[in-house]
């Protein structure tokens, strides 16, 4: 087979090129001449990155030659870009990481926020990458539950960023198969099991909480990160409901910058609401490059999230282990099944919200195959502790041998998997 001719692209200075790659083919990309960096990281002169299933943008400050070897499903330059505003407000938040190592005071506390789709998660890649390339050691939270940029969708996170973010599998290569497979940087994870904060509310803002008190301590005891600050990737509801959320987080991660991206409307109540308080209120332009992202394509980015987790990427390939497991050595929990049901199905006198946070077990049966678990790190079933205990990592159930009560699973990790309690949300995933 003949590898097709590398085309080449010239970019002058402030201009990127946006590509997009399908999930079943594989883009190569090098560039020749001059620099460029992919949402904030600098890529290397004559090294070949690969992609496949991403949506991205090759960014030039200076001018560039790029190389690009593969069909990509979309390509163009575009020389109109908000990237000068994006890098003004990296700098005025290092003038505030430098007075606060002056002083020994905490650094920066931002938070992204904005509808879907317009380039929250990528904000944040490039904010971070942009402090991490000045030697600062930013906590990276991400509550945006539909996605699990650093981990598996479902959990709220957050990770201590030591090393810069990889230019092929972003924030994933901060957390490889973490937090199991004991990487450098251990994401703290908490289950939530949703795709919507929506979803249930209650579960969500409790776990808010948890992550905050976890994060708070950390940057008391960790003064790199306190004076570098935190950045928070939020959800896209601008609802009521995210109202709340964002309010919420605003107190719990004592927030003092919030970054309102490509939406005017929430621009203004977050200036009416929050700026008394003394939060910064920052309007950003939507990039013309963030593309609107589809159900199908979502659904594959997760099993592509799901498929490195336990078979890493193929620039670091990892095996996952099989472990045939008795039903009666694990206890299946799931939350807020109660949830389900209308208020009016509920015992008189009951509070819905109660039943929001209800633990409840779940039998196993062979309805549990393709499903993916979260491995809770409890010992013990305590409620509602249980519900705020962090993540062990995760587990793919691949056979169920239930006239046996077996089960048979894949984990990062090797040797038999030492907890009991097990997390099961929506998430399936047939393996390929
Ligand atoms: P949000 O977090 O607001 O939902 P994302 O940052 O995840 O939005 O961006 C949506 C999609 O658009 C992602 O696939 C991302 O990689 C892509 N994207 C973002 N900015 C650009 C850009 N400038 N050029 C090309 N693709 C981009």
């Amino acid at each position: 087979m003949t590898l097709p001719e590398p085309k080449e692209w010239l970019l002058d200075e402030e201009n990127e090129l946006r590509i997009e790659i399908d999930f079943d083919t594989k883009v190569k990309l090098r560039l020749v001449t001059g620099t460029a960096e992919v949402f904030g990281t600098e890529l290397g002169q004559n090294v070949d990155y690969e992609f496949s299933g991403r949506k991205i943008a090759v960014f030039t400050w200076h001018g560039c030659k790029i190389l690009i070897t593969g069909t990509c499903s979309v390509e163009y330059i575009a020389n109109e870009t908000p990237m000068l505003s994006y890098l003004n407000t990296h700098i005025a938040l290092e003038q505030r990481r430098v007075l606060a190592t002056q002083n020994n005071k905490a650094g920066p506390r931002v938070m992204i926020v904005g509808p879907n789709d317009v380039g929250k998660t990528s904000l944040s890649k490039m904010l971070l990458s942009y402090a991490l390339r000045q030697s600062r050691q930013p906590i990276y939270v991400d509550l945006d539950c539909s996605e699990g940029s650093i981990t598996m969708p479902g959990c709220l996170t957050a990770t201590p960023l030591t090393e810069m973010i990889d230019v092929e599998e972003g924030f994933g290569s901060s957390a490889t198969s973490a937090p199991t497979a004991g990487s450098a940087v251990m994401p703290l994870a908490y289950y939530y099991g949703f795709p919507s904060p929506k979803d249930n509310t209650k579960l969500y803002s409790l776990l808010l909480a948890r992550l905050a008190q976890s994060v708070n301590r950390r940057l008391e005891e960790d003064e790199a990160a306190r004076t570098s600050g935190i950045v928070i990737d939020t959800n896209g509801l601008i609802d009521a409901t995210g109202y709340e959320i964002i309010a919420q987080c605003i107190k719990a991660f004592s927030i003092d910058v919030i970054i309102v991206l490509g939406h005017e409307r929430l621009y203004a109540d977050m200036t009416r609401l929050h700026q008394k308080s003394g939060v910064a209120v920052i309007k950003l332009a939507k990039s013309g490059g963030v593309v609107e992202r589809d159900n199908a394509f979502r659904r594959q980015t997760q099993n592509q999230k799901i498929r490195e987790y336990f078979y890493g990427t193929s620039k670091s390939e990892l095996a996952p282990y099989s472990t045939m497991i008795n039903y009666h050595d694990i206890e299946i929990l799931q939350v807020g099944e109660g949830s389900l049901a209308p208020s009016s199905a509920l015992p008189i006198g009951e509070d819905r919200k109660v039943s929001e946070t209800h633990v409840v077990s779940v039998e196993p049966s062979e309805n549990l195959l393709h499903s993916v678990l979260a491995v809770s790190n409890a010992d013990k079933r305590v409620e509602p502790d249980i519900l705020e205990t962090n993540l062990a990592g995760f587990i793919y159930v691949s056979e169920i041998h239930d006239s046996r009560k077996k089960l048979t699973v894949l984990s990062p990790c090797p040797g038999r998997i030492p907890k009991k309690f097990w997390w099961l949300g929506s998430l399936k995933w047939a393996e390929d």
